[in-house]
């Protein structure tokens, strides 16, 4: 498993500037990101797989180093087939600790080549959730600097 190589694992409903402001600090560390899409069948997403796939890709796009992908199952299984030897997470504020220290124990456990790096975003982002996004879109409130303007429009057609 190469540590050049990280996966950046979510559900990106949508990709927020949050996330890419994450992306973006990987890109510096790591020679190769995977950004890996979770399918989650039990999950009501807003956006499909398919859609979300496509915004990241388009946000992307200048990052020649990313690659965007899509994966089930058990995380570790996808990084030991993709060959990543890290699985980067963002923190934002204590709540989001202890569920990402839980997760990260697990997948040490379940493969203990793995590491799991956590990154804090930029203080601005760290009030900023796809989960707030979809809800101010839902209630028609503004967003910008919080998710790129492609997806801003994407949203806006989404819940109208
Ligand atoms: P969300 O929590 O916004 O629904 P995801 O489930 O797609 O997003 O999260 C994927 C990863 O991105 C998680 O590690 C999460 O902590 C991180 N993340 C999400 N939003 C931000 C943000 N604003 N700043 C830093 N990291 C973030």
């Amino acid at each position: 498993m190469n540590h050049a190589c990280a996966i950046y694992p979510g559900s990106f409903d949508p990709v927020t500037n949050g996330h890419l402001d994450l992306i973006e600090r990987g890109v510096k560390m790591f020679d190769h990101l995977i950004v890996a899409v979770l399918r989650n069948a039990e999950k009501e997403p807003l956006f499909s797989v398919a859609e979300r796939v496509e915004m990241l890709r388009d946000v992307t796009s200048h990052f020649p180093t990313v690659e965007v992908d899509v994966f089930e199952g058990l995380l570790v299984d996808y990084a030991r087939q993709r060959g990543a030897g890290v699985i980067l997470r963002g923190i934002r504020a204590i709540s989001d600790y202890e569920y990402e220290l839980q997760m990260a124990l697990m997948n040490r456990k379940l493969e203990p080549a793995l590491e799991t790096v956590f990154m804090m975003p930029a203080l601005s982002y760290g009030f900023l959730s796809a989960r707030l996004v979809r809800e101010i879109a839902r209630l028609g409130g503004p967003l910008k600097g919080m998710v790129p303007p492609q997806v801003e429009t994407r949203l806006r057609a989404k819940v109208a």
